[in-house]
């Protein structure tokens, strides 16, 4: 049958090593505590009832389906023993020949746990139903409101951190206002929603070069968002936000600052970052157990004295690499370090407008957001999906509309009091 190889992980970087596997002589066991894969670039657009869940996320079960030696497992993992080579899961234990550790990232609070129920963050399909819910009701609840100071507190929408997510949730929600709901209510006018996006560092999409951070805010401003940079916030409680002393009554905060690493790392029992994220050999495995491979956002990497940022294509190419250096080890060849090519970096700002920056191209407007649109649909998974986002945006451009304007889960009117 071959070496046993476990992949903890069906994100970006677990599904790429898996894909490395296609043929080989092993035995390939991945574990996902949920049953699908998401597209988290697109999840903003779930929360903003742009897209349905089912649009971008699919069974990893059915992607890896032609792959006869991947055994796909429902599993939460609890820990890992790397001296017993053995993956503890809330089914019981399994053990491996080589491992994969690619369990990616979630928010993080900066030690505010305690901020996380009223300011919710974005990794999952459930948060992004989670947002779609307190945003469609923060509408509601305002119609219903009679009192004007806390109609407009209603009406306020705090975006916290100012990454492309955060732009991106800022981006939608104003379109959201401003186009969408327009003329939808008989009592509140929602174009009159005031949208902060909230930045503690001295601009927006730090990542991106200057010309593009000052499209990018400049297009915000446009849409009628305020952005605040180098405003960092001290408090979170159930009246708003706290930053630069200011205290900002809000209904809706949404989360998209910090990051950690899943808590997985510190179960491999060697050194962790600040963030949590375990620093391998340029090999990607671990000095102490190199039958250990770590993959995407748990993964520091550095590269030419810098650590590689958080992204999908970082992920996939380090699990590929991983996948590649356990078929090397497994055929007794010497190891490949690991270098990450960069084919650049995208975001977009609300309809007809994103910025690009990929090698000597640094653009921004309309046409940077028609480039941006096809490469998403480009990287989602499966034909129908891409179909169906395609339609589903065309649609959106033609008629302002965001159809999937649905608050399921519970009454949140009646609660609206402990969001
Ligand atoms: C809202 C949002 C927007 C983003 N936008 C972009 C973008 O536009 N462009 C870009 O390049 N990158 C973007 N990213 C970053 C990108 O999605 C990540 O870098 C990438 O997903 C990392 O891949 P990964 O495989 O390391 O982790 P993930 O894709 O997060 O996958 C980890 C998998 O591990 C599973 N898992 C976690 N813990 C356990 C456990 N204990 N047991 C079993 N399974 C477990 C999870 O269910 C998940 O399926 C965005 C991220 C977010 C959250």
């Amino acid at each position: 049958m071959g070496p046993h190889v476990i992949i903890i992980g069906g994100g970006f970087a677990g599904l790429d090593a898996a894909r490395v596997f296609a043929g080989a002589p092993v035995r390939v066991t991945l574990l996902d505590r949920h049953n699908h894969h998401v597209f988290q670039p697109l999840l903003y657009q779930v929360a903003t009832a742009a897209l349905s869940p089912g649009d971008i996320a699919s069974p990893i079960r059915w992607i890896l389906r032609h792959q006869k030696n991947v055994d796909v497992l429902l599993a939460d993992v609890v820990s890992i023993d790397v001296a017993s080579r053995t993956v503890n899961t809330d089914d019981g234990p399994l053990s491996y020949d080589f491992l994969i550790v690619a369990a990616g990232a979630s928010h993080a609070y900066f030690g505010h746990g305690e901020w996380e129920p009223r300011a919710p963050g974005l990794k999952t399909l459930d948060d992004a139903l989670e947002m779609r819910r307190r945003v469609l009701i923060a509408f509601e609840a305002a119609e219903r409101e009679t009192d004007p100071a806390a109609q407009r507190r209603l009406l306020t929408f705090v975006i916290v951190g100012g990454g492309p997510t955060g732009v991106e949730l800022a981006g939608a929600l104003a379109e959201i206002a401003r186009h969408t709901l327009h003329g939808n209510f008989r009592h509140i006018r929602p174009e009159s929603a005031r949208i902060l996006l909230l930045e503690g560092g001295p601009s927006v999409l730090p990542t991106f070069p200057e010309k593009l951070r000052t499209a990018a805010r400049a297009s915000l401003v446009k849409l009628g968002v305020e952005v605040r940079t180098g405003v960092v916030v001290t408090g979170i409680d159930s009246d708003g936000v706290t930053a630069a002393q200011e205290h900002i009554a809000a209904q809706t905060i949404l989360w998209a600052a910090g990051v950690a690493a899943s808590p997985l790392a510190k179960s491999l029992g060697v050194p962790i970052d600040r963030t949590g994220r375990v620093a391998p050999q340029p090999t990607l495995n671990l000095r102490e157990h190199p039958e250990v491979f770590v993959a995407g956002d748990m993964c520091a990497f550095v590269q030419d004295g810098k650590p590689l940022p958080g992204v999908a294509q970082v992920a996939k190419q380090e699990g590929a690499h991983a996948a590649k250096n356990i078929l090397h080890a497994i055929r007794g060849e010497p190891l490949e370090p690991f270098r990450y090519v960069n084919y650049g970096n995208v975001a977009t700002i609300g309809r007809g407008s994103a910025v690009v920056d990929i090698g000597p191209v640094r653009v921004s407007g309309w046409f940077a957001w028609l480039f941006w649109l096809f490469l998403h649909i480009f990287w989602l998974i499966g034909f129908r999906n891409r179909i169906v986002v395609l339609t589903e945006w065309a649609w959106a451009y033609v008629t302002f509309q965001r159809r999937i304007r649905l608050i399921t889960g519970t009454n949140g009117l009646k609660r609206r009091s402990q969001m």
